[in-house]
């Protein structure tokens, strides 16, 4: 079933449980996502960013939940950059955009926000902002002295905005990092879970090692994003693959036998982290909350 994000993240909120959001691109990773929540029986949100072919990725998320109507699942964009991608996500069958204006100043990116809650609300889309700034992990011990999410400005932003969910910074970044693992800002994501009446997101989920994301979702994370880890895993065991010199009777490797070794690492990665985030079983336990 394809509903909006909110009630998916209201419910995680509530319970202090962290919903996987993998990243996806084509056929073969959304219908792994399902997949894996279904074999899991937890919520599941697939995130897609806009270079992608959003329209083809919206209905292929519309054939899979019709597949797979046990599992809630919200279709989000992910970064998206104007109002106008935004509307083109809604149009095409999102049931929830994220509009990223956190590079801007706080006013200008408070008010596009805004704008975007509106329009999406008519629709009866969700929408999810970003206040701070989530670097890059590849460039980490320069990004992490970038601003962290201010609570006050966080509760600010919320009340101005009416927005559903925010991505907040307390010391991840997107990508893979070299050598240490992240250092994450507890204490300020505690106080943010404590002023801020709405979920919490976390970008840069991948590498950042699962005690850390675990104490991340104790702590007040509802929503985490993941790409990197689950997409290196699939090129790994396609390059283990490839390296085995194993061969079919055609006297090559099928590029779908090839493709699929590689879906099929990435969907027991999305598996670990609805194990670590503690969404699993999350359907049976929350059953009237999905079915309303
Ligand atoms: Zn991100």
């Amino acid at each position: 079933m394809l509903m909006a994000m909110n009630p998916i993240l209201q419910d995680a909120r509530e319970k202090r449980y962290g919903v996987a959001a993998p990243g996806v691109n084509d056929m073969q990773t959304v219908s792994a996502v399902f997949q894996a929540a279904r074999d899991l029986r937890a919520p599941i949100i697939l995130d897609c960013v806009e270079m992608n072919d959003i329209e083809a990725v919206a209905d292929i998320a519309k054939f899979f939940a019709a597949r797979y109507p046990e599992v809630p699942a919200a279709l989000n964009l992910d970064h998206g950059r104007s109002f106008d991608v935004c509307a083109r996500a809604i149009r095409a069958g999102f049931t929830s955009v994220m509009i990223d204006c956190s590079k801007l100043p706080f006013e200008e990116n408070a008010q596009i926000t805004a704008e975007v809650v509106k329009m999406a609300h008519a629709a009866g889309v969700s929408v999810e902002a970003e206040l701070g700034r989530v670097g890059s992990a590849q460039n980490y011990a320069e990004d992490r002295t970038a601003p962290l999410t201010d609570p006050s400005e966080a509760v600010e932003f919320a009340k101005r905005t009416s927005v559903d969910c925010l991505a907040v910074a307390v010391g991840t970044a997107h990508g893979l990092y070299e050598g240490e693992t992240p250092e994450l800002d507890f204490d300020r994501l505690a106080e943010l879970r404590e002023v801020v009446p709405i979920p919490l997101v976390l970008h840069g989920g991948s590498s950042t090692g699962d005690d850390k994301l675990a104490l991340a979702v104790k702590t007040g994370i509802s929503k985490i994003n993941l790409f990197s880890d689950l997409s290196s895993a699939g090129t790994n065991a396609i390059r283990s693959l490839l390296a085995s010199g194993k061969t079919t009777a055609l006297g090559f490797l099928p590029l779908g036998m090839v493709y699929g070794a590689g879906i099929e690492a990435y969907k027991q990665v999305v598996m670990d982290y609805i194990e670590v985030f503690g969404s699993r079983g999350v359907l049976d336990a929350s059953k009237k909350t999905f079915i309303s």
